[in-house]
């Protein structure tokens, strides 16, 4: 599996080192030593990017790590693999940034649900607009929020016949948990730029499943 051209697409530092630690943490040394391998990446081996937010990881390299996890275990595997480091980056990195600093007051806390999501989601895509390179929009469609990302890093340069972008799905889980206050939400990834489509975008259903 040759490195995918680089992008020129960037995502800070903090946030793949967040990810290769998410993926450390589940997988063990080794095997995340194996993926990197797999993905040309053997330069990050124990030297992951700093903690800073410089953009400097380039998409391809994180479409690439995604791609190699598909390819060691498979299509189930690889996608139960990045559902898991995507909600771990929000957890562990994502939630005290920028637009989100204001999710966890109390004036935030007591809106009712349906404000919450109106307000949070907007928030979580500016994040991203604001530290990398990743442009995310949200819209109203009725039933379901449509929330858009371009370009999009979990599937820069790779081709599949469906959506594989599960990395984004397990960050936005995550995030919809936190803002919501404990909730689940269904997420679909409903095109994909992998598939031919013009963005990556997931369909977040209103009403709550759990
Ligand atoms: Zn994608």
């Amino acid at each position: 599996m040759p490195r995918i051209e680089p992008s020129g697409y960037y995502y800070p530092n903090l946030m793949a080192r967040i990810y290769l630690e998410a993926m450390e943490e589940i997988m063990g040394k080794n095997g995340l030593s194996a993926i990197l391998n797999l993905a040309g990446l053997s330069h990050l081996i124990d030297n992951y990017p700093p903690a800073n937010l410089k953009k400097e990881f380039d998409f391809a390299d994180f479409s690439g790590l995604n791609g190699a996890l598909e390819e060691m275990y498979g299509p189930r595997g690889g996608r139960g693999l990045q559902l898991r480091s995507g909600r771990a980056v929000f957890a562990k990195g994502l939630q005290g940034l920028g637009a989100l600093s204001g999710v966890g007051d109390l004036a935030f806390k007591v809106l009712p649900l349906g404000a919450k999501l109106k307000a949070g989601l907007p928030a979580m895509a500016k994040v991203f607009s604001q530290v990398s390179d990743q442009q995310s929009t949200v819209e109203d469609a009725g039933d379901y929020y449509s929330y858009a990302m371009s370009p999009c890093p979990v599937c820069w340069g790779r081709t599949a016949d469906r959506p594989i972008c599960f990395a984004g799905k397990g960050l936005l889980e995550e995030g919809l948990h936190w803002v919501s206050g404990g909730r689940k939400f269904r997420v679909d990834e409903i095109e994909c730029v992998a598939m031919g489509g013009e963005a990556c975008t997931y369909a977040i259903y209103k009403e709550p499943i759990g």
